[in-house]
């Protein structure tokens, strides 16, 4: 088998992940928070650690701002509907997964918001700010975007952006789905207010958990209500993040596989690994162009998932063909029609290849192979 569908999870997981998954689940994974014995102290204390790892490797300035969820899409949920109030204007990007584009779009169905979508594809970074610019209403409170589409290899300019929104006293919330792990990312210098994240793709750990991370001033509420294991006796959830923000009991073997995988890429070959990638699409992509009748869409980006469709052949029945040769990639949409129709895939979507750490360039060989024949 070859795995190249690792923008929609990573596999296989690196051996420190799995190990410590199944040491947790054998050895300490008592309820984190909820009880001063020996394995809930030892699961508390490790989820901590992962906080304490994530907050640094992303400069987040404050473990404690590292709030856990179930996945990117509860966080960007939560921070779309615990940050937004009656009235606000917010501009998204055309790349937007619907974990962005649905709670926006059901707000605004509800009245509570207006919205607005700039333009990414085909513009230089120059021209995406100016069109984002021109966007911006007196009601504008946030931008919400992509950092790394999940359909092709264009990336957004969030320094840029996030520079812009403080000097316009707007908020920026970013999906950093397809980003964390790969591209280097710090909240404070680039002026991210909440960074929403999935613990199971390029971070490397396993399905299970994701994450928001929030900025200092982040007003934020809850979105949902229940036990925090402290401050039982109030009504109300307690006042301090994380707890405010964490009902019920957290996924701490999903959490401590996330501090592995976060601890692997920080001994060292993140730098290498995201280079490693990149050399993988660009292989792929000359490979591919040599084909006739491929069709390779933002090719010339610079993020490492490849999006094609061959002229003729729909990007199911190519999946299909791929996936009888043993290729695992993906078809279809991708959760992502509004980025589909920017870059002006048929009506089937087209296919993506996604590179992980363990891809190598015979993976890229097999691709070429398998659409030849
Ligand atoms: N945003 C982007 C850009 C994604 O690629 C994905 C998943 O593939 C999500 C959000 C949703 O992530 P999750 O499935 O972890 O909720």
């Amino acid at each position: 088998m070859i795995y190249l569908d690792n923008a929609a999870t990573t596999f296989p997981k690196p051996h420190r992940v799995t190990a410590e998954v199944m040491r947790c689940l054998t050895e300490y994974c008592g309820n984190p928070g909820r009880g001063s014995h020996r394995l809930a102290l030892a699961a508390a204390e490790q989820i901590f650690s992962c906080r304490e790892a994530l907050s640094s490797f992303l400069g987040v300035g404050a473990p404690e701002r590292i709030l856990f969820t179930q996945n990117t899409t509860y966080a960007l949920n939560l921070a779309i509907k615990g940050f937004l109030r009656q009235g606000d204007h917010v501009l998204i990007s055309e790349l937007e997964h619907n974990a962005v584009r649905r709670p926006i779009c059901v707000l605004a169905a509800k009245g509570q918001i207006t919205f607005d979508v700039f333009p990414v594809v085909g513009l230089t970074q120059d021209e995406l700010l100016l069109r984002l610019a021109e966007k911006i209403t007196p009601a504008t409170r946030a931008v919400i975007c992509t950092h790394a589409s999940n359909i092709c290899s264009i990336t957004l300019p969030i320094a840029r952006i996030g520079a812009l929104c403080r000097k316009r006293g707007i908020r920026l919330i970013v999906d950093a789905a397809q980003s964390a792990g790969i591209l280097p990312i710090d909240m404070k210098t680039m002026h991210i207010d909440a960074l929403a994240a999935p613990g199971h793709k390029s971070l490397y750990g396993i399905q299970g958990c994701g994450f928001l991370a929030i900025g200092k001033d982040f007003a934020l509420e809850p979105l949902m209500e229940g036990g925090s294991g402290v401050d039982s006796l109030p009504a109300e959830m307690p006042t301090d993040p994380p707890e405010r923000f964490e009902a019920g009991t957290l996924p701490t073997p999903a959490i401590v596989g996330l501090l592995e995988g976060v601890r692997s890429l920080t001994s060292g070959t993140a730098r290498d690994l995201a280079a490693r990638e990149r050399e993988l699409f660009c292989a792929a992509t000359e490979r591919l162009s040599s084909l006739p009748d491929i069709h390779i869409f933002a090719k010339e980006h610079t993020g490492s998932v490849l999006l094609f469709q061959k002229d003729g052949v729909s990007a199911a029945e190519l999946g299909r063909h791929l996936g009888s040769k043993g290729i695992c990639v993906r078809t279809g949409l991708h959760c992502a029609p509004m980025a589909h129709k920017a870059l002006g895939t048929p009506d089937g979507g087209a296919v993506r290849v996604s590179f992980g750490r363990y891809n190598t360039p015979s993976d890229v060989d097999s691709l070429w192979e398998a659409l030849k024949s």
